[in-house]
């Protein structure tokens, strides 16, 4: 496995590559890897001939500064979980690497970008589309791997890969939790033990909300989830809504869609998780 800061190396190992008719598979991450960003790169290593993954914790899609001060980084444990999956290459560059002028780009990113996390953390897709648009122009992967616990931000970049034509196919990979059911997240190593031992009520108040389904209204299991979270003091509902898996806008009654998704964001403390849960088998 070779690691590499430099946009120009890497451009020239991944065109010798493809020279050799190689299919390249990508997965971009921001480090403090887990087991859920381990699982995307197995999955790359599987289905494609040469695997890159980016370690890049990128500051355009933070709209907090103490949230990317505070991000986690642990990048020689990083480099062994990658070479452990089979990872071909590590792209992890500097800030000035990425950004040697300041990226002005604006892209449209449609109604997918406007709601939930587009409403409360304002700029993040701009953000995540400069660098994810960055690194795809460097890369040029035949396929990129997502996780489905950052939902709305597959949408996104859908809707960008279309706005820039361009051909990388995106693959959806569903969410790894932990053994409690907490969804894994980087920011969870912020997690104090305390804060640990109560952030899995999220994914469990979750699945508890769709055996209500389709006998409760959506209303009614808004508010189940949003109660029964707010009520253990460590947690605080920033949003929870129940959305059309493609169109992401809120579902007012299970009739609108066949494909339900119910998304939400809690703050633990200071550290802000997200997770969702399906109820398309509660409606079929
Ligand atoms: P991040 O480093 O948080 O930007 O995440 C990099 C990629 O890993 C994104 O596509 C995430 O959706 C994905 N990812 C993060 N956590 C998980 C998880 N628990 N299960 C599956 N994928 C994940």
């Amino acid at each position: 496995m070779k690691v590499i800061s430099s946009i120009c190396e890497l451009r020239n190992c991944l065109s010798e590559e493809r020279q050799n008719n190689k299919t390249i598979g990508f997965v971009p991450t921001m480090g403090a890897l887990h087991d859920g960003h381990i699982s995307l790169v197995k999955r790359c290593v599987e289905e494609n001939d040469i695997c890159v993954t980016s370690i890049f914790v990128n500051p355009t899609q933070f709209n907090n500064k103490q949230d990317l001060a505070t991000y986690p980084r642990t990048p020689e444990n990083d480099c062994a979980l990658l070479k452990t999956a089979g990872c071909d290459y590590v792209f992890a560059p500097t800030e000035k690497e990425m950004y040697p002028e300041p990226d002005t780009r604006i892209f449209h990113l449609g109604p997918v970008a406007e709601v939930m996390e587009g409403v409360h953390r304002p700029g993040h897709f701009n953000g995540v589309a400069q660098i994810v648009s960055k690194l795809f122009d460097i890369i040029e992967p035949d396929k990129a791997y997502f996780g489905e616990k950052d939902f709305q931000q597959i949408a996104v970049i859908r809707v960008m890969v279309k706005e820039l034509n361009l051909q990388t196919e995106i693959v959806s990979c569903p969410i790894l939790r932990e053994v409690n059911g907490l969804a894994m997240s980087s920011r969870n190593m912020r997690l104090t033990p305390e804060q640990h031992q109560k952030a899995p009520l999220i994914a469990h108040t979750l699945k508890e909300s769709t055996t209500f389904v389709p006998e409760k209204n959506v209303q009614e299991v808004i508010d189940y989830v949003v109660n029964t979270i707010n009520n253990e003091p460590v947690l605080q509902v920033e949003y929870f809504d129940i959305v059309d898996r493609n169109t992401l806008q809120s579902v007012k009654n299970w009739k609108e869609t066949t494909d339900p998704v119910g998304c939400i964001a809690v703050f633990c403390g200071e550290v802000r998780l997200i997770d969702n849960i399906t109820y398309k088998n509660k409606l079929s």
